[in-house]
């Protein structure tokens, strides 16, 4: 299964590259509840660590000294990863998720 957060709320048109006006999404592979890959993106034309979803001058630079090779998941990914866990179902994941987050949009296939 999986799973995207996208956060549009504070996007515009013309400003979504270096305007400060960015929309941002993260996608996650569910196996079982358990989140097993995923990444963050930006529309933001600026260096943005795909792992976990820092704005990074020198991206390179960042991952090797915080040692952040692989996918970190946001606190709203891990709260859905967790709903999905416990079988509740992704109507009931998203509602759930809707109440905490309502600038996001969760979107599951
Ligand atoms: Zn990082």
């Amino acid at each position: 299964m999986k799973v995207q957060i996208r956060d549009y709320s504070c996007w515009q048109y013309g400003l979504d590259a270096n305007g400060g006006s960015y929309g941002y999404k993260e996608t996650a592979v569910l196996e079982k509840g358990q989140i097993v890959d995923g990444q963050h993106w930006t529309t933001a034309d600026f260096g943005f660590c795909r792992n976990c979803g820092s704005f990074e001058t020198d991206v390179a630079r960042h991952q090797e000294e915080w040692e952040c090779t692989k996918y970190i998941p946001s606190r709203s990914m891990e709260f859905v990863a967790k709903m999905i866990a416990r079988r509740r179902g992704w109507r009931w994941a998203r509602r759930e998720f809707e109440t905490r987050w309502p600038e996001a949009e969760l979107l599951f296939n």
